[in-house]
C-alpha cells in the first residue's frame, strides 16, 4: 500500500467516524426529545382519565420510572457507541503511526546502508586504481594496503550483519559448542584492539569461576563485535571496560563505555531492526541500525537475556547473561 493511498484511506476513515459520532449524537438528541414528548403526552392522558387520586399517583410513579429507565438506556447506548467509535479512531491512528515509523526506518536503513556499502567500495577502488597507475614507495604501499584491508573488514562486517539479520528472522539456530569465555573474549578483544589501536579495552574476569559455556561461536563473536563497535563509535577514544562473572548457572558479561549515553525512553527501541536514534541526516556516526537487533536476537536464541543501563552524557552498560549449559532457560 503506498503512503499517499494509506493517508487518503486514513483521512476518509477519520471523516466517516467523526461523521458517525456527530450523527449519533444528533439521533440520541432526537430520541431523547421524542421520548420526552411521548411521556408528556402519556402524563396528560393520565390526568384526563377519571380514576381515583391513589390510582393516578401509582400510575404516575410507574410512568416516571419507565421514563427514567429509557433515558438511561439512551445514555448507555450512546456512551457505548461513541466509545467504540473513539476506540476505532485510536486504533487507526496507532496503526498509522506504526506504519509511518516502519517506512521511516526502512528509508533510514536504505540511506545508511547505501553509504555503508558504497564508501568502503569507493575507497578500495581508489586504492587499487592508485596501485595500477603509479609506482609507489614501499612505505606508501603498506599504508594504502592497510587502509584497504580496514575497508574490506568494514564491508565484511556489514555484509555479515545483513546476512545474519535476514537469517535471524527465520532460520537461525545457534550451533552450540563448548567455549572457554576467557580465551574467547581475549581473542576478540585483541582483534578489536588491532582495528582501533587508540582505544583501551580492558577485560576483568577475576569473578569468572567457571569459564566454560555452551554457545554459538560465530554468533557470540558477532554479539561482542557489535557491542565493542558501538562503544567505539558512540564513545570515541574513551576506555571500554568488559567485566565477566558467573551468576548462578549463567555466565554474564557487561560492556561499559563512557560515551554519549542513551535516553531512557530509547532503551527498548534501540533493539528494533533498523532503529537508530535521531534522523539519518543529522547522525554523524556510521551504522545501519542492525547491530543491537542482531545482538538481542542471538542472545535470545541462546535463551539468554540482554539489558541496558545508561545515563546521557556519562555512558552506557550493556549486560548479557547466557546459560552456561544449553538446556537452561533464563527466567
Ligand atoms: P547502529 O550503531 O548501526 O546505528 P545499533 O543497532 O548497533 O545500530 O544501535 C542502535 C542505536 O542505539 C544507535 O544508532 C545508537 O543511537 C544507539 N546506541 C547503541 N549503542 C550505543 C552506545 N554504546 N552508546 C550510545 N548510543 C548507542
Amino acid at each position: 500500500m503506498t503512503g499517499a493511498y494509506s493517508k487518503r484511506l486514513r483521512t476518509l476513515s477519520y471523516i466517516v467516524i467523526i461523521y458517525m459520532i456527530f450523527a449519533f449524537i444528533w439521533w440520541a438528541f432526537l430520541l431523547f426529545n421524542k421520548n420526552q414528548t411521548v411521556f408528556d403526552l402519556q402524563f396528560q392522558l393520565l390526568e384526563l382519565q377519571e380514576n381515583s387520586a391513589e390510582i393516578k399517583s401509582s400510575a404516575r410513579r410507574t410512568l416516571q420510572n419507565k421514563y427514567q429507565r429509557q433515558v438511561w438506556m439512551i445514555y448507555g447506548e450512546a456512551g457505548v457507541f461513541i466509545l467504540s467509535l473513539v476506540a476505532g479512531l485510536w486504533f487507526i491512528h496507532k496503526a498509522y503511526i506504526r506504519e509511518v515509523k516502519t517506512i521511516q526506518q526502512a528509508s533510514n536503513f536504505l540511506l545508511a546502508i547505501t553509504h555503508e556499502l558504497k564508501s568502503p567500495l569507493a575507497s578500495i577502488r581508489l586504492i587499487l586504481d592508485t596501485f595500477a597507475k603509479h609506482r609507489l614507495p614501499a612505505e606508501k604501499i603498506q599504508q594504502l594496503t592497510k587502509s584497504g584491508l580496514e575497508e574490506t573488514e568494514r564491508l565484511h562486517t556489514m555484509v555479515n550483519n545483513l546476512l545474519l539479520s535476514a537469517k535471524l528472522s527465520s532460520v537461525y539456530r545457534p550451533y552450540l559448542e563448548e567455549l572457554n569465555v576467557i580465551d574467547f573474549f581475549n581473542s576478540i578483544i585483541e582483534r578489536n584492539k588491532k582495528r582501533n589501536p587508540n582505544t583501551i579495552i580492558s577485560f576483568n574476569y577475576s569473578d569468572v569461576i567457571n569459564p566454560k559455556i555452551q554457545a554459538d561461536k560465530s554468533g557470540l563473536e558477532t554479539v561482542l563485535d557489535n557491542l565493542l563497535d558501538n562503544a567505539m563509535k558512540y564513545a570515541p577514544l574513551q576506555p571500554i571496560q568488559i567485566k565477566g562473572y558467573n551468576q548462578n548457572d549463567f555466565f554474564c558479561f557487561e560492556v561499559t563505555d563512557l560515551g554519549m549515553g542513551i535516553p531512557k525512553e530509547e532503551f527498548e527501541k534501540i533493539f528494533e531492526r533498523f532503529y537508530r536514534i535521531g534522523s539519518e541526516e543529522t547522525r554523524k556516526s556510521k551504522g545501519s541500525g542492525l547491530g543491537l537487533f542482531i545482538v538481542k536476537k542471538v542472545t535470545e536464541a541462546h535463551n539468554g537475556r540482554i539489558t541496558v543501563d545508561s545515563t546521557v552524557g556519562q555512558g552506557s552498560t550493556f549486560k548479557i547473561c547466557l546459560p552456561s549449559h544449553s538446556n537452561q532457560v533464563v527466567k
